[in-house]
């Protein structure tokens, strides 16, 4: 799951982004309306968190861009004040939910899961569970099936599991996983990736990943 965080103000920017990424989502963090507006179109985004005070254009002209240019990501706007004028521009602005700030770290992730999961329900396709072979995982409710039998995973190690899933068949870099999944505040030396990896092979069977020498892992892909 990737989310668009816009918003000029360090130590929130910050806060959120380190936030949705421990809850698992990849997140990528533009701090004005030009970026915004550069880096919507750019990836395939599952929701964005707006703030309405930005340095340039205003948050609320940013999304009705983005909606005339066709863009349908859901979009949560953070609004400085509780007036009912913010939520009406915001709505018309094409916003499909608002949060006044301050608010709380665990209602925005709550408002940012209903948006993903409803914008799944309109478009008619339930947010897709993944299957590779006999995994299979759910990336809202976050679980993870090996076979009938439910497996339970850390927040790392389910986020590590989603990119492998999505990408299987490829092989990963260490220093990609390591940034998708962690971000890039762990040297590239780390070894995290190696001990997770081994923590998903001995939850999920010790051939579900392979190790791609030189390079780093790869999941094998289902046999046809
Ligand atoms: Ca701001």
């Amino acid at each position: 799951m990737r989310v668009l965080i816009v918003e000029d103000e360090d130590h929130l920017a910050g806060l959120l982004k380190r936030g949705l990424a421990e809850e698992g989502y990849t997140v990528d963090l533009v701090g004005d309306a030009a970026r915004a507006l550069a880096t919507a179109g750019s990836a395939d985004y599952d929701a964005a968190v707006l703030d309405v005070v930005l340095p340039d254009l205003d948050g609320f002209e940013v999304c009705a861009r983005l909606r005339r240019a066709g863009w349908q990501v859901p979009v949560l706007m953070l609004t400085a004040r509780d007036a009912v004028s913010d939520r009406i521009r915001g709505l018309d602005a094409g916003a499909d939910d608002y949060l006044c700030k301050p608010f709380s770290f665990g209602e925005l992730c709550a408002r940012v899961r209903a948006l993903i999961r409803r914008a799944g329900v309109a478009r008619g396709q339930p947010v897709r569970q993944l299957r590779v072979g006999e995994i299979r995982l759910d990336p809202i409710s976050r679980r993870v099936w090996s076979g009938p039998a439910e497996v339970y995973l850390s927040t790392k190690e389910f986020v590590l599991l989603e990119l492998m899933m999505r990408n299987h068949g490829q092989a990963l870099e260490r220093a990609g996983i390591l940034e998708l999944v962690w971000g890039t505040r762990h040297p590239i030396t780390s070894n995290v990736v190696d001990q997770y990896v081994r923590y998903l092979r001995s939850k999920l069977g010790q051939d579900t990943i392979e190790t791609v020498r030189g390079i780093g892992y790869r999941m094998a892909s289902p046999a046809p």
